[in-house]
């Protein structure tokens, strides 16, 4: 397949990319190579990605409609949606950055799939969309009508444009949930990272929510596969509520959204102790509390994604936190070098 992939430079888009090409797939990948956080790393990524055969890269824009559609000729067969602003405090201190690049910039990305006459969207929501949804784990039939974040509001609104392309044009729409993504070749911003390179620096770190906070950590690569499921996946699927569409009857619409996460728990001081023990020094810890925008819990039912993809992941945070903090400990080291 042809296929197009927004957000390539980034962290989860280039291990897309990676998988969809080792599949024998040709990708035509746009990337604004956004400075959010290092724009080198991006280019790093690329220049890897451009010695394969069937890479094809734009440099655009996607909240810029003229940008978009130069994905669209020659025609692809399938669009994977991952370009977006990320962070949750950040995205309560620049609402404008983020309703424009997650919700403008979707809405460009998904007007151009329809009006190209493709049949199949895949794009990244969030995890972040639960936010004060009561009862846990969150599953897809969920109302996650509460998000605590504007990052997550986006990323609910990107799934309820989406329904209405489904429901009006028949484009099929899957919207993957995303937990808690971590790896090599990650994004520096995140907490993991940040604490590693602290506890390294002897540099005392904050930890939000007194430590408390539990996530689920999914794998890089594990996620990547997901999303590839997702777009060879060719089976008919239409809104139900355990796919977390309406409970009320309307005309069925191929939507659904699906949660991609490992069913496991890990608390926030459990992470910090894998993140010592891989640097070999102790963190001194600064607990403060949570931020109003951040989860609790952030729990995630996973069996949807298992019935209906077959994923099972296959890494979890003692193997995966030694390999995410090595790589970023050598990355840390060439840039200095
Ligand atoms: P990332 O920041 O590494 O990748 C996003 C990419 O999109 C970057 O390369 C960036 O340059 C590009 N981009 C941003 N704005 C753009 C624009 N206006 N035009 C063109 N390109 C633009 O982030 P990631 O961790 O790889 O996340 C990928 C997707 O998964 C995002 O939609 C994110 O919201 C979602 N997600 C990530 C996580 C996580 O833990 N990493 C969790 C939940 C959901």
């Amino acid at each position: 397949m042809r296929i197009a992939v927004t957000g390539a430079a980034g962290f989860i888009g280039a291990k897309v990319v990676t998988e969809l090409l080792d599949r024998g797939h040709e990708i035509v990948a746009i990337d604004n190579f956004d400075t959010t956080y290092s724009a080198e790393l991006k280019h790093e990524r690329i220049s890897r990605l451009e010695q394969r055969e069937g890479f094809h890269l734009i440099t655009g824009d996607i909240r810029d409609e003229r940008d978009v559609r130069r994905m669209f000729d020659p025609r692809p067969d399938a669009v994977v949606h991952l370009a977006a602003q990320g962070g949750l405090r950040k995205s309560m201190d620049e609402p404008a950055a983020f309703i424009s690049a997650n919700i403008s910039g979707f809405g460009n990305v998904i007007k151009a799939t329809v009006d190209a006459g493709v049949g199949t969207m895949v794009y990244a929501s969030s995890g972040a969309v639960y936010g004060g949804t009561p009862g846990l784990p969150f599953r897809e039939e969920d109302a996650a009508a509460f998000p605590l974040s504007l990052y997550g509001a986006t990323k609910r609104c990107d799934e309820l444009l989406a329904f209405t392309y489904a429901h009006g044009a028949g484009l099929r729409c899957t919207g993957l949930r995303f937990s808690t993504v971590y790896g090599t070749d990650g994004r520096p911003d995140m907490a993991m990272y940040t604490f590693a390179r602290r506890i390294n620096e002897g540099q005392p770190i904050q930890v939000h929510g007194h430590g408390k906070m539990v996530r689920d950590f999914v794998w890089g690569d594990d996620v990547a596969r997901a999303v590839v499921l997702a777009v060879e996946d060719t089976s008919e699927f239409s809104t139900t509520p355990a796919a977390g569409g309406p409970r009320v009857e309307v005309a069925s619409a191929p939507w659904r959204v699906l949660n991609v996460a490992t069913g496991r728990q890990v608390e926030l001081m459990e992470m910090i102790r894998l993140v010592e023990a891989a640097v070999g020094k102790q963190a001194e810890l600064v607990l403060i509390d949570a931020l109003a925008a951040e989860v609790r819990e952030n729990r995630m039912d996973v069996s949807l994604l298992g019935e209906t993809l077959g994923f099972v992941p296959t890494v979890q945070v003692e193997e995966g936190i030694p390999q995410a903090v090595r790589w970023y400990l050598d990355y840390l080291a060439r840039l200095a070098g």
